[in-house]
């Protein structure tokens, strides 16, 4: 009898009919620890950026992976030793087989464990009270265009008329005062607020609160469902005048510049400023 035919009898025979029932807790333990970062990570990102476009990469994956780990187990089974161990032994350069399989698993690793405090964030966020959130980025929206809005030279109406429009409109979103009305001025001049325009100013203005109102659509809806701000904080947005030796020197008195290039009293700076 060879050392193979020992192991083989030695082994207990599988369950079969109810007896199998009696493995399910031990399975689904299995099937849990077996759960790695693809399938609590990359698999629901691909489906939700990329939908079902994807979905034949998806079924030969899987096709792949019950074969493989079905081999797997059952090389487990019959020779006693890890699958590794085997790979090992393969013919060719020492080792390579097995690091065709560590050296994209280290790789992998890296994703994996940004991914994994990623998902321990998210869970702590949803676990504790409160929001991680310190600003609303409809806020940021509000002070980039109300700074551009100031610093419009004027000399291309749509600019400074749009741009002032534009920062009006967020200001009465931030202070809670806006409606849907203030949404649609807002998107009726970005597209106008660069006509004749003679610098890169009033592209500024279009870009920037055209791309922040499309990723953050749900922050404005927020502010016009609650009435209000619902993370007021104050972000300067300081006017940068000098910049000598390493040192940063900035207009502090930039909050109370008006449109029109006056100063205005501290009593009447813009209402969203006062916090
Ligand atoms: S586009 Fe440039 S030049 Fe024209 S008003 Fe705006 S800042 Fe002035």
């Amino acid at each position: 009898m060879t050392n193979r035919d020992s192991k083989t009898q030695a082994m207990r025979r599988p369950p079969g009919g109810w007896q199998r029932v009696g493995w399910l807790g031990p399975g689904f333990l299995w099937m849990v620890s077996a759960a790695g970062s693809g399938e609590l990570l990359f698999t629901p990102r691909i489906g939700a950026q990329y939908g079902y476009a994807l979905v034949w990469a998806l079924l030969v994956a899987v096709a792949l992976k019950w074969v493989v780990n079905r081999e797997v187990g059952r090389y487990t089974v019959v020779t006693g030793e890890a699958f590794l161990q085997g790979a090992h032994r393969l013919a060719g350069p020492r080792g390579w087989a097995v690091w065709m399989l560590a050296l994209p698993q280290v790789v992998v690793a890296v994703a994996t464990i940004a991914g994994l405090a990623g998902a321990a964030g998210t869970a702590l966020v949803l676990a504790l009270p409160g929001d991680i959130r310190v600003w609303t980025i409809g806020d940021v929206a509000y002070r980039f265009s109300r700074f551009l809005s100031i610093e419009s030279c004027g000399q291309c109406p749509p600019c400074k008329l749009g741009s002032s429009a534009i920062t009006e409109n967020l200001e009465r979103i931030e202070t809670g005062v806006g409606d849907a009305g203030d949404l649609d001025v807002i998107t009726g001049w970005l597209g106008h607020v660069t006509d004749g325009n003679r610098c890169y100013l009033a592209v500024e203005e279009q870009t920037m609160v055209t791309s922040i109102m499309r990723a953050f659509a749900e922050e404005f809806a927020e502010h016009l469902e609650l009435g209000r701000c619902p993370r007021p904080r104050r972000l300067p947005i300081p006017k940068l005048i000098d910049l000598a030796d390493g040192r940063a020197v900035y207009d502090d008195s930039f909050w109370r510049k008006q449109p029109d290039w006056t100063y205005a009293a501290d009593d009447q700076d813009a209402p969203a400023h006062r916090q």
